[in-house]
């Protein structure tokens, strides 16, 4: 069997070990005679692996007693939706800053439910940066202000957290959390899609201060409310049991690692190889202000685009998959999550070299 090495931007890559407990675990977790996806939800069994996930989530990323950890469905995309429905409080309006195609699709689907005030978007320079918060035009009255701490597609990522005040910093974090140790307390909510850097597609994660729960306007169904899943531990109807279990081996597998300090540590330094060379090659680049680069997801060109499938095509020949950059921006993008080991990279930067040997 060969294993390929998976640059995909999500789903993406899994930690081998958490694969292979999980075929170990297959037909008979623990001695309970079934499988994981076989059990009932609100069985002794499933209930314990349900637990150990939520609390091995909240020791990993330190999460204050005051939150609520919510195991959702929809992904970050029904997030788009579930934050103002939930976290308009009465309010007209919320911010929103605009860094990329993540931070557009989150504010349109806003507009189906309150004004939207860009306080600001970095469109202007094609969503290579950040822009500056002291140019951010928040409104004092605002519900939230949202923000995309990671645009997958951009690959431009917050390396700090910006001051709200008193008006709540909402997140979508799903091609970041877990990256790296963030302060919980700096947020109003945090949301994830599964599928880029915790476990399997079909599991959304929401961390929630609780007293911005249960003010949603007007009555939402109750398969978007936060209240609704807060009040029956993410039971309120059959959880995505299989993938929560799988996110849960991952939790295990990232305190093994030595916890978001030591994983951190691995992603800088995975993220500054790459960088390294990109910038260093002359032949391929990366248009991101340097400051401001992701960690998680490297977008970058070839200095002759009439290359990019014979660079595709020779990736593949060495089982580097899923380099196509987003049908949005085009050129390469190499996803680099937590699963992803610094050898891969560098069997990455190697074929870049070689290429531009054979190519450049
Ligand atoms: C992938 C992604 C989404 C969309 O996630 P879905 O689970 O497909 O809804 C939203 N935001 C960011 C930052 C993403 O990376």
């Amino acid at each position: 069997m060969t294993r390929v090495i998976n640059f995909s931007a999500g789903p993406a890559v899994l930690p081998e070990a958490v694969l292979t407990q999980a075929a170990d675990e297959m037909l008979d977790w623990h001695g309970s005679g079934q499988s994981v996806m076989e059990m009932s939800h609100r069985g002794d069994e499933y209930m314990a692996i349900h637990a150990q996930a939520e609390a091995d989530l909240r020791e990993l990323m330190a999460i204050p007693n005051n939150y609520k950890v919510l195991f959702m469905q929809g992904g970050a995309t029904a997030q788009f939706a579930m934050v103002p429905i939930n976290l308009l409080r009465g309010k007209g309006g919320a911010d929103y800053i605009d860094t990329g195609e993540w931070s557009k699709k989150a504010l349109k689907e806003a507009q189906l439910f309150c004004a939207v005030n860009v306080a600001a978007s970095a469109k202007d320079r094609q969503y290579t940066y950040i822009p500056d918060p002291s140019a951010w035009r928040l409104d004092a009255d605002a519900a939230y202000v949202h923000i995309c701490t990671n645009e997958t597609i951009g690959g431009v990522e917050y390396h700090w957290t910006p001051d709200t005040g008193d008006v709540p910093l909402v997140a979508d974090m799903s091609s970041t959390i877990l990256s790296r140790p963030i302060d919980v307390s700096r947020y109003g909510l945090i949301y994830a899609g599964a599928q880029k850097n915790i476990g399997p597609a079909g599991l959304t994660l929401v961390i929630v201060r609780e007293d911005l729960i249960g003010q949603a306007v007007p009555t939402p169904p109750s398969f978007c409310s936060y209240a609704v899943c807060a009040e029956h531990g993410s039971m309120y109807n059959t959880p995505p049991t299989y993938a929560i279990y799988i996110a849960g081996l991952v939790f295990q597998w990232l305190k093994k690692q030595g916890g978001l300090e030591a994983i951190e540590v691995q992603n800088a330094r995975k993220a500054a190889l790459l960088y390294d060379y990109i910038d260093a090659s002359g032949f391929f680049r990366n248009p991101v202000e340097p400051t401001q680069r992701s960690r998680m997801n490297v977008p970058f060109t070839l200095s002759d685009p009439s290359l990019d499938a014979a660079f595709l095509e020779g990736a593949k020949a060495r089982h580097l998959i899923q380099l196509k950059g987003h049908r949005s921006v085009g050129g390469m993008r190499a996803s680099i999550y937590n699963a992803m080991p610094i050898e891969s990279v560098r069997a990455l930067v190697d074929y870049m070299q070689d290429f531009v040997a054979s190519h450049g």
